[in-house]
């Protein structure tokens, strides 16, 4: 893609940025659950920024169906441009490599200045099988990470995995409370297919995108 990403507009704007979320997901659709968990965390961290990161080839899911990324990156953008702190990025999506958590981590820490803070923001699935990615031991200390409560896919001792993470790897991860919204792209995959409704667990624009181009049919 040869447009011009979000975070050239961060850099050239030159905004002075502190504490700044970093968002990842294959958003295959992005959802309510997502946005609420991200907006929670923005108020309750005072981050001036978060940076949606669509994944470009989730190692996780090389054998999934995968929608096309130019459309779970328009996608992210029609859910998140009411939101003026909300940002997303094709940092992923530039390349054809497998996109690995810490290669991105990597990239965007040269991006802001080192007096910036990262937030990696997750769901509690997530930070539960944070030990299969790649070279866990360098990505848990390289920024915070926050693990947000999920409905229906928490481990049932999320405090007590984060602990042993923090204890093991020596990092700081945080557990956040949110309003729990038992939502995923897979169930709203599946009612489309389905033929189902999808209205209010994903914003119209999407639900319209998502007839407009025929996905998940
Ligand atoms: P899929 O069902 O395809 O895996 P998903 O709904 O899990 O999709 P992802 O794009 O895989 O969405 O998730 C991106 C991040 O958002 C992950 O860290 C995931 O744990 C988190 N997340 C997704 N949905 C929720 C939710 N309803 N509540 C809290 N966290 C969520
Ligand atoms: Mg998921």
């Amino acid at each position: 893609m040869t447009s011009i990403s979000s975070l050239d507009i961060i850099q050239r704007e030159n905004r002075d940025f502190k504490k700044v979320g970093i968002m990842g997901g294959t958003f295959d659709p992005i959802h309510y659950g997502h946005l609420v968990i991200a907006e929670q965390i923005r108020c309750e961290y005072q981050l001036d920024k978060i940076i949606f990161v669509p994944a470009g080839n989730p190692p996780h899911k090389l054998d999934a169906d995968v929608s096309n990324s130019k459309h779970r990156y328009f996608m992210t953008l029609l859910a998140t441009v009411t939101n003026p702190f909300f940002e997303v990025s094709k940092i992923e999506m530039e390349e054809d490599e497998i996109s690995y958590t810490i290669h991105t981590l990597t990239k965007l820490k040269k991006i802001f200045s080192e007096d910036v803070q990262l937030f990696f923001i997750t769901g509690a699935d997530a930070i539960c099988d944070i030990e299969n990615w790649k070279d866990v031991e360098v990505l848990v200390t390289m920024c915070d990470f926050i693990a947000a409560t999920r409905p229906g896919l928490e481990s049932p001792n999320l405090e007590e995995k984060i602990q042993q993470l923090q204890h093991k790897y020596n990092s700081s991860i945080r557990k956040m409370d949110v309003p729990a919204l038992a939502i995923s792209s897979t169930d709203i995959r599946c009612r489309v297919r389905e033929g189902q409704s999808i209205k209010y667990l994903l914003p119209e624009s999407v639900e319209y995108y998502i007839y407009k181009h025929g996905l998940y049919r």
